[in-house]
């Protein structure tokens, strides 16, 4: 493998996060009954006529802002033909030599380093209905159509060949889809298809200028096997070249269960499909205002968002990543810091407290169900000793489930921190009159001791003792 280089390239398709469809009044409801969610333009009726969606191309725009694309003044809607039966028209509106968005970038930081990822182009197109071969009672006969995904709006982002690695393949989806959720472009679900990644994949000698010929994977429906389909490839290539064989251009489908990827056909060419512009819609214009309103619709971006924390609260470059791969974490973090000052204890809990809770109650990555001045409530409580670290954890738990804020929950689940030396020398008391041997042992200087003496001084107040202060107290009684 040191003798080659991986060069990969990914096409993402995003359904912009819309009510209706792109051409159509249609709902976009995918989960209704087969069907239900269809019109005479959707389901390709001939005279049908396709009318835009002004939402789906905001939400393009915006996507193209939020990337540092260039948008077009005028883009223009193409027929790519070909037949399959998800397709009733027998061709997908798309756009292909004009496109809305072109340029711009994904910035990320593999361990070897800050990288910008170009980006080639973004544009418009809608997606096909689904074969649904499997669970209806006719299926071991015949493949069923359901249109209501039919004319779903997607925006394609296509990246220049720029990636070089597995790794920076997943780095760069991860934070493109972080973009795209954070702006409210894209739900960004690769399970249930709403952000869908085709990889191209391809292998030349380190070195060498020439890329080499490519494949085009398709089917990568999480992350994981987005990552394990890149590196199987790249290792079949390398496989195949090093034996002296050829590789030919094209398409295969990645088999997550038996972890390898299948041939599916040759590449098409651009003049296999026929592309001409669409005569049923008109040149798509953004003017400046258009554009300028969308930038200035945009949020603080994850990166900059990612770049302040560092700055303004001193965290490391990997909590900064973790706190803003979601935003609502990142609200819920920053808002916690701001109003306790304790910037650390904020972000552990919204990085590692909050994924325990999350999994727990099997929440998404972005369900914060948490107030953030409850939390800032909570680290006081901890910072004056009030509560110990352990029971922080469960209080934290008890808020995610009950809403309620910490200093009730405190009392209720007597979690208080004993920090009162008289209460703590009788329970040390007792302990020493336990324990008298080791008791002397420790008073003549096997300091190792101190440690046991501590623990099970916290073992009797069941790890509510404040263990500082235990500590202290033993120390002092012992030197007495
Ligand atoms: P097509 O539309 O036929 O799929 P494009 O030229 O639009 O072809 O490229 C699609 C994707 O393939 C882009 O992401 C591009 O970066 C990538 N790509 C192009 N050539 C190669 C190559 N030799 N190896 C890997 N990726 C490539
Ligand atoms: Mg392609
Ligand atoms: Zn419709």
């Amino acid at each position: 493998m040191a003798d080659w280089e991986a060069v990969i390239g990914l096409e993402v398709h995003a359904q912009l996060d819309t009510r209706s469809k792109i051409f159509c009044a249609c709902a976009t409801d995918a989960a209704a009954p087969p069907n239900a969610r269809t019109c005479p333009v959707c389901l390709g009726h001939p005279g049908a006529l396709p009318v835009l969606n002004r939402g789906a191309v905001r939400l393009a725009i915006r996507a193209a802002k939020a990337l540092g694309c260039d948008v077009a003044a005028t883009s223009v809607f193409a027929r790519k033909n070909y037949f399959y039966p998800d397709l009733p028209k027998g061709y997908q509106i798309s756009q292909y030599e004009q496109p809305l968005a072109t340029g711009g970038g994904v910035d990320i930081e593999p361990a070897s380093g800050p990288r910008r990822i170009r980006l080639i182009r973004l544009h418009l197109e809608e997606d096909a209905g689904k074969l649904v071969h499997e669970g209806l009672p006719s299926s071991g006969k015949a493949s069923h159509v359901d249109l209501n995904r039919a004319g779903t709006p997607l925006a394609e982002i296509v990246s220049e060949p720029d990636l070089r690695t597995a790794e920076e393949a997943y780095l760069y989806l991860q934070r493109l889809r972080t973009i795209l959720r954070w702006t409210g472009v894209c739900d960004g679900n690769l399970e249930q298809g709403s952000l869908r990644c085709d990889a191209n994949v391809s292998v030349r000698p380190r070195g060498a200028e020439a890329f080499g010929v490519r494949t085009e994977l398709k089917n990568l429906n999480s992350f994981r096997n987005v990552q394990r389909a890149i590196e199987y490839e790249i290792a079949r290539q390398v496989g195949v070249l090093e034996s002296g064989g050829r590789l030919t251009q094209g398409t295969a489908l990645w088999d997550a269960d038996a972890g390898v990827s299948r041939p599916m056909r040759g590449k098409e060419e651009a003049q296999d499909y026929r592309y001409f512009p669409e005569p049923d819609l008109p040149p798509l214009l953004v003017d400046a205002a258009t554009e300028a309103e969308a930038s200035r619709e945009l949020p603080e971006l994850p990166a900059a968002r990612k770049a302040r924390f560092i700055a303004a609260f001193g965290l490391s470059p990997e909590d900064a990543h973790a706190l803003t791969l979601e935003r609502p974490v990142a609200d819920f973090f920053e808002a916690a810091a701001s109003a306790g000052g304790n910037a650390r204890a904020a972000a552990n809990f919204a990085i590692h407290d909050l994924a325990r809770v999350q999994n727990a109650a099997k929440l998404p990555p972005d369900a914060v169900p948490i107030a953030a001045s409850h939390l800032a409530s909570l680290i006081g409580l901890v910072d004056s000793g009030a509560v110990s670290t352990s029971a922080a954890r469960a209080i934290f738990d008890a808020m995610a489930t009950s809403g309620r804020p910490p200093g009730d929950l405190v009392r209720d689940l007597g979690l208080a921190q004993i920090s009162d030396e008289e209460v703590l020398k009788a329970l040390l008391a007792g302990v020493v009159e336990a324990y008298p041997s080791e008791w002397k042992r420790l008073r003549e200087g096997k300091l190792q001791l101190e440690e046991f003496f501590v623990g099970k001084v916290m073992r009797a107040s069941k790890g509510s003792a404040n263990p500082a202060v235990v500590r202290a107290l033993v120390e002092a009684e012992r030197a007495r």
